[in-house]
């Protein structure tokens, strides 16, 4: 990917220099949108399977979600509001997760940010001092990576399983902790493997986590977006654990562009004076965006027909994806069983770097994947991570483009 010039390093002393910790802060997924504008520039169609926005494709807000907004914005909801959040919002959040077994969680428990991205971002600011460590999963959502880098931290990377369907190991993980290690990031469903965690996968990970007295961020963002199987909530396992889930309104109830997520401390008298850095960070920020969470009640507990309709369109489109990469020599694709990622294996002679394999494929056959490098991957492993939420005709060209590809790869 053409990066530029690092970013204090201008020869012209007129210009202004950013602080040099940004240099580290990297987020691919968008970054290669960039390059493939480009592409569509010079008049190339361009098929996109690498942003995980539903919008994008065809999915739609529900509309009694619309309605409460709209209502809310006509009722006069267009102020600051609490910085921790509509109360009716931390309520609906609350109770919710007392319906899934989280007993102890209360309103005042519930913070509302913008989106999951804000949350993550109050809970390791309010944790993380420079040079502390965060155990983080390898690959993984790199927002983690980046805010870790602002707040001179330290990301630890922990390598879920590739071989036993990219399930973390707890006696890897606890291999990694240090006495400066300060919490541990558990995605299930994860970004970018689609892969779900058993209950026994999630104890152990506690376990390591009330041993070492870390903070569990559970990021569980997608997990009403599965492919049979129950999810497990981490929270409901975690007697003992200084524990944050996270969630939100962006993938499950199809509006991302709102920007409605939540941190809510599952038991909260252990996390009583991190709640407290939390709220000053929150009142700090003033507030989430104020008319969109009148939408979190209705959402948690209103009609969820839709979420039929969403698994109804993805669970072919995720046969299909499987089905077809696993057919090119070359692929081996782990079937996700959560959200609407893949990341499949490459294994062709000469592949030095999957971030150029992305680009060509990009630029030769205008299709559009993120390389695996921009999510951290096992050493000397090569992957790409696959978005399948267009429609199955998009995606089996966009399989048929690369499967040509390939094929001309590996005669090089
Ligand atoms: N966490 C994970 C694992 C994600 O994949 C994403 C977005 O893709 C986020 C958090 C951020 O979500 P939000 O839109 O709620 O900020």
């Amino acid at each position: 990917m053409p990066r530029g010039p690092p970013l204090c390093q201008h020869a012209d002393p007129q210009v202004f220099r950013p602080a040099p910790h940004i240099e580290n802060v990297r987020y691919a997924i968008r970054n290669i949108a960039l390059e493939a504008a480009r592409v569509e520039a010079e008049g190339k169609r361009v098929l996109y399977c690498n942003i995980g926005d539903p919008l994008r494709f065809d999915f739609a807000t529900p509309p009694h979600l619309v309605e409460a907004v709209a209502r809310a914005m006509r009722d006069g909801h267009n102020g600051y509001a609490a910085s921790a959040g509509v109360l009716a919002a931390r309520t609906a959040v609350a109770n919710d997760a007392q319906a899934r077994g989280m007993a102890k969680v209360t309103p005042g428990d519930v913070f509302i940010t913008a989106g999951v991205s804000e949350a993550i971002d109050l809970l390791l600011t309010a944790t993380l001092e420079p040079g502390d460590e965060v155990l983080l999963p390898c690959p993984g959502y790199p927002l983690y990576d980046a805010i870790a880098a602002r707040l001179h931290a330290k990301a630890v990377a922990y390598h879920p399983d590739e071989a036993n369907g990219w399930q973390p190991d707890a006696r890897e993980v606890e291999s990694r902790v240090t006495p400066r290690t300060r919490a541990l990031v558990v995605c299930n469903p994860n970004n970018p493997t689609g892969a779900t965690y058993s209950r026994e996968t999630l104890a152990a990970l506690l376990d390591v986590a009330r041993r070492h007295r870390l903070l569990v961020l559970a990021d569980e963002i997608y997990d009403r977006l599965l492919y049979g199987g129950t999810h497990v909530p981490m929270g409901t396992l975690a007697d003992g654990v200084a524990i944050a889930m996270l969630n939100g309104l962006s993938k499950a109830y199809l509006c991302p562009g709102w920007r409605v997520g939540w941190l809510a401390f599952v038991n909260p008298e252990l996390t009583r004076e991190l709640a407290r850095a939390v709220q000053r960070l929150a009142d700090a920020r003033l507030c989430g965006p104020a008319p969109v969470q009148h939408a979190v009640q209705p959402a948690l507990f209103g009609p969820q027909g839709h979420l039929a309709e969403v698994m109804a369109k993805l669970t072919p489109r995720r046969d299909l994806m499987v089905k077809r990469l696993n057919a090119i020599p070359g692929i081996r694709c782990v079937s996700p069983s959560g959200a609407f990622y893949a990341l499949p294996r490459l294994e062709l002679p000469g592949l030095t770097s999957d971030e150029e394999f992305v680009l060509k494929l990009l630029r030769e056959e205008g299709v559009l994947f993120v390389h695996g490098e921009g999510f951290g991957q096992a050493p000397g492993t090569h992957h790409f991570r696959v978005v399948f939420l267009p429609p199955e005709g998009v995606l089996g060209e966009a399989f048929e483009r690369l499967a040509g590809f390939v094929s001309r790869w590996a005669s090089r």
